[in-house]
């Protein structure tokens, strides 16, 4: 069999399509879109065009997508634009379980001076809106919270959240990379100001983001230079991405419930043959409200790094955290905000599906897990022999 990719929460497989919309534009139409000759011009209107497939996913106007460099910058920028608009409020709310790409940009500016709340969340990691509520004040800048969790896949009430803090005028951004493609947004409706999206989760290349500022939002340019991007995101556009994304958003627009619905009984069979089939494991995360792709076990009294490389002798890609935290021996910081035990966030291995999972390749899984777990708890000094 060949690779089984259950890694898509780190990045996902181009999807066919979107590649044959790319190709022409690196040796045909190579044009620059600020040029302005009739050559780089066609370059310009296909930007255009890709601009409304991503707004048509997001349910928002062309001009509220501000093409970026990935997922981290859209999250820098907002983050960074809000309060340089605000200078004279210096308080930041945010969450304990935030990605990286938000979480070190506000501890950073902490260090600078800023006052930086962390929402703690309970043990299937949900947060508690009346804290948030609670710590809402005049010097609030900010909110910053998490559309979906990028190693549980839980879902926070966004739209409930935005509301929320919106209706006592302060602005709200979310990180919205692991919900875009997964989960029906419509912006028209909704009171989140800033949101980020980036393309390798969902099925466009790597390199290419997007940052949704709704009308009336100020935004400080974190690039400086060129006009591009109306002059909210200097620098030559990355062209094949852009086109790469609009038509990845155009796919998922069209396809997301039925896929969504397949890719979940994917998910649910993994999840509840692994429970049964394994003693001593359990889910992380609230698993009524979750993403449909994603499923964090933990296996006690063994390593979930031990597990990723029995699995990878299978050929089967899975993570045993964030892309970005495997690599170093903590424990994941989402899971330990959950106060999962230490030795089972030690223990905990993250399957994350896309629509080019098949059930033969779950049943694999389902066939191999009970081996390797068996095998390593055979040699842990942790389980009564
Ligand atoms: N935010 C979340 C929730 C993510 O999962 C990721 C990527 O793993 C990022 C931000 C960073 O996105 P990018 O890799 O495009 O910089």
């Amino acid at each position: 069999m060949d690779t089984i990719y259950f890694d898509n929460n780190a990045t996902t497989k181009v999807d066919e399509h979107v590649l044959e919309e790319m190709k022409p534009f690196f040796c045909d139409l190579y044009g620059n879109p600020s040029s302005m000759h009739t050559f780089g011009g066609q370059v310009g209107s296909r930007i255009h065009k890709a601009r409304e497939q991503v707004a048509g996913l997001l349910g928002c106007q062309p001009d509220e997508i501000v093409f970026t460099g990935c997922g981290t910058e859209s999250d820098n920028t907002a983050i960074n634009s809000v309060l340089a608009a605000a200078p004279n409020k210096r308080k930041i709310i945010t969450t304990r379980v935030e990605h990286p790409a938000v979480l070190t940009v506000s501890r950073e500016l902490e260090n600078r001076g800023y006052t930086l709340i962390e929402l703690g969340v309970d043990k299937k990691g949900r947060l508690d809106l009346n804290e948030l509520r609670e710590q809402l004040d005049d010097d609030t800048a900010l909110v910053t919270i998490m559309y979906a969790n990028n190693e549980t896949g839980v879902l926070f009430p966004i739209e409930e959240i935005a509301a929320m803090v919106t209706k006592r005028g302060i602005v709200f951004h979310t990180d919205a990379i692991q919900a875009v493609g997964k989960i029906s947004m419509d912006m028209s409706k909704s009171k989140i100001d800033l949101l980020s999206v980036s393309g390798h989760k969902l099925h466009a290349p790597k390199g290419i983001g997007v940052l949704y500022v709704k009308k009336g939002t100020r935004l400080s340019p974190f690039m400086l230079g060129g006009h591009q991007e109306a002059g909210r995101r200097a620098g030559t556009e990355n062209v094949p991405g852009i086109i790469g994304l609009g038509k990845a958003c155009e796919l998922a627009a069209e396809n997301l419930e039925e896929e969504n619905s397949k890719v979940k009984a994917l998910r649910d069979k993994l999840e509840s043959a692994i429970l049964e089939k394994c003693p001593d494991c359990f889910i992380n995360g609230d698993s009524e409200n979750r993403l449909p792709n994603t499923t964090n076990i933990s296996f006690e009294y063994i390593e979930g790094e031990a597990i990723l490389l029995l699995l990878d002798k299978y050929g089967i890609c899975a993570s045993s955290g964030s892309a970005c935290t495997s690599g170093s021996l903590e424990p994941s910081h989402v899971l330990r905000a959950m106060g999962v035990p230490f030795t089972a966030a030690h223990g905990s291995i993250r399957f994350s599906l896309s629509r080019y999972n098949t059930e033969e390749e779950v049943d694999y899984t389902i066939e191999k897990m009970p081996e390797i777990v068996n095998k390593l708890r055979d040699l842990s000094p942790f389980v009564a022999k």
